[in-house]
């Protein structure tokens, strides 16, 4: 397959809480899914969500990510970086005033 150029991947961070009854399933779930690897959670400290930051084309092929159990509830949140300007960073704060 030949890679798309047209395609910019985007980062995106999966959060995916639920109760500690789903928690094996949904860990089970998401090793099925080839995706475990890319998890940390907080099960052990009774924080049970898991996230993940992967790598989509878009919003709805990174919720794939997430078993379909939990995937209605999982935030997917699309990640930018800032470049650390102080200026830019101030301008955009106020922007929102
Ligand atoms: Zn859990």
């Amino acid at each position: 397959m030949e890679p798309n150029e047209n395609i910019k991947m985007q980062r995106y961070l999966i959060e995916t809480p639920h109760s500690a009854q789903d928690c094996k399933l949904l860990i089970e779930q998401v090793y099925a899914m080839g995706y475990l690897y890319h998890f940390d959670w907080g099960c052990k400290v009774g924080v049970h969500s898991g996230w993940a930051i992967i790598e989509a084309e878009n919003e709805s092929d990174a919720r794939l990510a997430v078993p379909p159990m939990v995937r209605n509830k999982a935030r997917v949140i699309q990640l930018n970086k800032f470049d650390g300007d102080p200026v830019f960073f101030h301008a955009s704060q106020s922007e929102h005033k």
